[in-house]
This record gives structure tokens, C-alpha cells and sequence, in this order.
């Protein structure tokens, strides 16, 4: 992948700077970062070969742009007009920008942007929920062709679901922090990141896990070469419609184990059966209350992107609905945080088989009360 830095050196703007990873490589060879100097590949897209060709040819692939820097800093205000000519020029190559400071693209952007350029795709960084919710409405209200989004050094968990569901934004990686001042990245909040992704059917890529990982409660040092190799071993990077999730490895939990957490939980261990449902559940008969449990897992819960996800299951009309809200069966987030059946899955006839039986468990159960 080529990259274009025009420019090198930048000037600290948000959280997610505090470790970047542009002062570190300079600070090692007693260099000073904020100082903001033109490159002498400034004029790279232009460049040519001996034979007179371009350097930079569609075929290597999307050119990075600006990545010791930030295309859109105010000190590089000057020299930008003369970037935008040659990604104009250079319509047969796709620019990758990727900014902590959308809020000044206004500015910034060329003359003649127009409805924005089918070559360029914009990346905001939102490395926690304060930057989200501050530049995804910018993001998604500029006249821009491509969208990603960027959640790297991840700070914390994020919901970015009302942006995903607009439908805009083309695609999201998050990742961890490297370095020895390294701020934790849990895991927790890459599924959680994920799922919403996975909800509003966009691509998701998991780049890589940090120096200092969280998973189960755990806390694991990587070194750097593991940190990427790591990421893509858990599957957690996700295409839609690819069944690339079928690859997750995960247990079940045990039964009893399950069933022993609901209890000690004060959202689930709130739902019982009333009289009604088990009049219901009784006059029907156990095995056509199972056959509604298969029939209402496999209509609402089995498809990779379930329709309403999260929403689904109503809290009341049929025992199945509470069983499934008293053994989070409810939704795939649900599934995925007390079952651990990755979301962004068809689910195979064994892993319904699975929450059939445990939803049919609790019912009986409850019946006997
Ligand atoms: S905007 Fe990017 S390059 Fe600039 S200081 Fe922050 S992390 Fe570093
Ligand atoms: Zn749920």
C-alpha cells in the first residue's frame, strides 16, 4: 500500500494523540514532531519512473495519505491547494484520508469538490464515545463520496449504531494502543463495536489488539509483531455476507453454570411466567410450545443480521418471548455476551438446537414453580 506524506509532523489535538506513534519514532532519533515541514515526496502522485510512467500506479493499491501528519492541520493550510490539484490530477488512483480533524474539512476542501471526489475516501478518527458523537454528524453531513471510520487507539466502549444505521459510512476498524505507555484496549468493547457493525451490515475490521489487551477480565502484554496476528486469529473482523464468522471459535457455557449467572442477575432473574402464559403453555402442550421456541429462533434470531436486532423479542404475549428475555436468548448481542454465539452468523440447526433447549429448560422449570 503506498503512502503519500506530504507533509511530516503534527500538533496534539485529542486523547487520542497522547502516545501517537509519529512524536515516539521521532523523539527516538531526537527529532521534534510538532515542528511541520513539507516532505521531499510532497509531490509524490507526480512522480515519474525512467521509462516516464507514474511512481504511483493504480494497481499497488489505495494511497495512504499523510500518515506522519494530518492533512487537514491549520500549519498545512498553504501547502493543501497544491495537494488537492494532483488527487485531482490522479483521478485513476483512490486517496485515503484519514483526519482527527473533520471540522475543518469546510475549510479546507477544494473549489471544485463539488458533491465530493469519487477518488477520495475521508476516515475519521473516533477513538472514544465524546470524539464520536462529536465528528461522525460532521462526517455525515459533508458532501463526501466515501466514508470510514477509525476507532484506533480505542479508549473506551463506543456506540456509533445511529451513524452506522444511516448507511453512510463504508467501513470501521478499531484497534489497540502499542508502545510503553500503552492505554489498555478490552475486548468487550471491540464485540460490542462490532455487533453495532454488524447490525447496519457494514464491514468491520479488527486491525490489531494493542500492547495491552483485556479479555475475560484479563489483562495480556503483546509484544508488537503479535498484536496484528492476534486480531485476525480471533475472527472478530467481520464482511457481510461472506459467512466469515462461521470461524470463531467459542464454548457454550455449561447448563448449570448459565443458569446459576441468570439467576444472580437482576434483570433476568425478574421474569416469570404469569398465570396467563401458563394456562397458555398447558392448554397448548409442551411440545407445541417447543415448536414456537424453534419457530421464533429460526424466524428472528438465526439470520446473520437479524430484522430490529436487539428489539425483537416482545416482553410480553407468548412464554417463549420471556423465556428468551430471562435466558438472554432476546437478541445476537445477547446470545453473544451470556452464550458466547458470535453475532454476524447464520446460526447452524445445532446452535438453535442449543437455545431451544435452553429456553425449553427455563419454561419447565418455571412450570413446576
Ligand atoms: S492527529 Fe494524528 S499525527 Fe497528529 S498528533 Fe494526533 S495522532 Fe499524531
Ligand atoms: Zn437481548
Amino acid at each position: 500500500m503506498p503512502i503519500w506524506n506530504p507533509w511530516h509532523g503534527c500538533r496534539k489535538i485529542s486523547p487520542g494523540c497522547a502516545n501517537c506513534y509519529v512524536y515516539r519514532r521521532d523523539e527516538s532519533i531526537g527529532k521534534d514532531a510538532s515542528v511541520v515541514a513539507k516532505t521531499k515526496d510532497f509531490a509524490l502522485p507526480l512522480a515519474k519512473t525512467r521509462n516516464g510512467g507514474y511512481k504511483l500506479t493504480a494497481d499497488r493499491g489505495v494511497v495512504y495519505a499523510c500518515m506522519t501528519s494530518d492533512f487537514f492541520l491549520d500549519i498545512a493550510d498553504e501547502w493543501r491547494a497544491e495537494c488537492w490539484d494532483m488527487i485531482r490530477l490522479r483521478s485513476d488512483l483512490h486517496f485515503h484520508i484519514i483526519t482527527k480533524r473533520i471540522d475543518r474539512f469546510g475549510k479546507c476542501a477544494p473549489p471544485d469538490w463539488g458533491e465530493g471526489w469519487d477518488n477520495v475516501t475521508v476516515c475519521s478518527t473516533c477513538e472514544d464515545a465524546d470524539r464520536t458523537n462529536y465528528r461522525l454528524p460532521i462526517l455525515l453531513g459533508l458532501p463526501i463520496k466515501h466514508r470510514e471510520v477509525i476507532c484506533e487507539p480505542m479508549l473506551g466502549e463506543i456506540d456509533m449504531s445511529e451513524y452506522l444505521q444511516t448507511g453512510l459510512i463504508e467501513h470501521v476498524t478499531c484497534g489497540g494502543e502499542s508502545g510503553n505507555n500503552a492505554r489498555p484496549l478490552d475486548f468487550a468493547w471491540v464485540k460490542e463495536l462490532r455487533r453495532q457493525c454488524v447490525r447496519s451490515a457494514v464491514p468491520f475490521t479488527f486491525k490489531q489488539t494493542g500492547a495491552v489487551f483485556i479479555k475475560d477480565g484479563r489483562t495480556y502484554h503483546l509484544e508488537r509483531s503479535l498484536q496484528m496476528p492476534q486480531a485476525k486469529k480471533s475472527g472478530y473482523s467481520y464482511t457481510p455476507a461472506t459467512g466469515c464468522a462461521d470461524a470463531i471459535r467459542y464454548t457454550l457455557p455449561r447448563r448449570e453454570e448459565l443458569f446459576s449467572r441468570l439467576s444472580r442477575s437482576d434483570f433476568r432473574s425478574r421474569f416469570h411466567l404469569s398465570d396467563k402464559d401458563r394456562q397458555y403453555a398447558a392448554e397448548k402442550g409442551i411440545d407445541t410450545i417447543r415448536a414456537h421456541a424453534a419457530d421464533f429462533v429460526k424466524t428472528r434470531l438465526s439470520p446473520e443480521n437479524p430484522a430490529n436486532d436487539g428489539r425483537q423479542t416482545p416482553m410480553r404475549g407468548h412464554p417463549v418471548f420471556i423465556a428468551q428475555h430471562a435466558a438472554a436468548c432476546c437478541c445476537r448481542g445477547c446470545l453473544e455476551k451470556w452464550h458466547n454465539i458470535p453475532s454476524g452468523k447464520i446460526l447452524t440447526p445445532d446452535e438453535q438446537a442449543y437455545i431451544v433447549d435452553v429456553l425449553m429448560s427455563w419454561i419447565e422449570n418455571e412450570m413446576k414453580r
